[in-house]
């Protein structure tokens, strides 16, 4: 059976490096495991934004400009909405809407937000597993210098200006691992485990804290790998370096690799930051990260397996 794949991801930054190995592993042998921690209801709606962000990226769909939502979007719902005085805040695209309408309509009927999710991937031709980390609900929930605020409220009302103190994912000691994510980490083909260049703190914790999801990473007969995040002391975009800085923690590549230890077998480090390469504890590869076309996308992608197979090849 040819290798398989499971990338650990966020929304923008992890979904980048997703696209980059959809080409490059054979069709349907990607599988990612989704942070729904951002997920909340708006407007009556269930709204999953990393998930979204994830079917969008994979099936051609993703806005390039705004770096959310699906691209050729028009606006007229928002612009009714506002018209009508409605909570403006969150923008939805007219077709982005109806994927939330379809959704919360299924979930309201029964389905499983996996369920729902897989059908999504099947009607936008996406030839990729999307398991959201749990069917259950997991609230990130960020403790600020302006009180306990709800992860949209934080990064979308108040643009991540709150100084964070800690946070915190609600629920995520009662939710579920999904059997299909559960399958995927297991499966004996598995030829790696990424963990994508996603926020750690607001990406990837959230899917860590779900019960299981630890322990089949140590378990796991594939090499664990994750991306840096942060190149040369920065992000690439988005609060990660600004809350490292804010939980006392330096904005480096070796905090991210150090915030990971015990579950993870390589990091890929930047090139920028190649001098930092003999204080890592785990096996390290140093590269350009920054992913701005396809074609860095697949290089970074190609870097990983390359990696994965010399740990494997070179026993963990
Ligand atoms: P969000 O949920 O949309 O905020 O996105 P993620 O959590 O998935 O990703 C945000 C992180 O991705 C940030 O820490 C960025 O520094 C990182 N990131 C974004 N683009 C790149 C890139 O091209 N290369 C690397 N190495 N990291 C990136």
């Amino acid at each position: 059976m040819s290798p398989s794949v499971v990338v650990l991801t966020g929304g923008v930054g992890g979904a980048k490096l997703a696209l980059g190995f959809y080409d490059l592993v054979p069709k349907g042998r990607l599988s990612l495991i989704v942070n729904t921690g951002d997920d909340f209801e708006h407007l009556g709606l269930r709204i999953c934004p990393d998930l979204d962000t994830a079917l969008y990226t994979l099936s051609g769909r993703a806005n390039p400009e705004l770096g959310w939502g699906r691209a050729n979007e028009s606006w007229g719902f928002m612009k009714a909405l506002a018209e009508l005085g409605g909570e403006n805040w969150f923008r939805l695209g007219d077709g982005d809407l109806a994927l939330h309408v379809l959704r919360t309509q299924r979930l309201a009927a029964g389905e499983r937000l996996s369920a729902v999710t897989a059908a999504f991937v099947r009607a936008l031709g996406v030839r990729a597993a999307l398991y959201p980390m749990s069917d259950d609900a997991v609230a990130t929930m960020v403790a600020s210098d302006d009180g306990e605020l709800g992860f949209q409220d934080y990064f979308v009302r108040r643009c991540c200006e709150p100084r964070v103190r800690g946070l915190s994912f609600h629920g995520a000691e009662r939710a579920r691992l999904g059997g299909g994510a559960k399958a995927a980490l297991a499966a004996p083909e598995l030829a790696a485990i990424v963990i994508a260049p996603s926020n750690p703190y607001l990406s990837i914790d959230p899917i860590l804290a779900v019960p299981g999801v630890r322990a089949a990473l140590v378990a796991a007969r594939a090499p664990v790998i994750a991306v840096t995040p942060i190149i040369a002391g920065k992000a690439v975009k988005g609060p990660t370096a600004k809350i490292m800085a804010e939980l006392g923690l330096e904005p480096s590549p070796l905090a991210v690799a150090r915030h990971y230890e015990g579950l993870i077998d390589g990091f890929v480090l930047d090139a920028r930051d190649a001098a930092l390469e003999a204080r890592f504890s785990v096996p390290v590869w140093a590269t350009d990260t920054l992913m701005t076309s396809l074609e860095d996308k697949q290089r970074v992608a190609r870097a990983v397996l390359d990696f994965a197979a010399r740990l494997a090849g070179g026993g963990r």
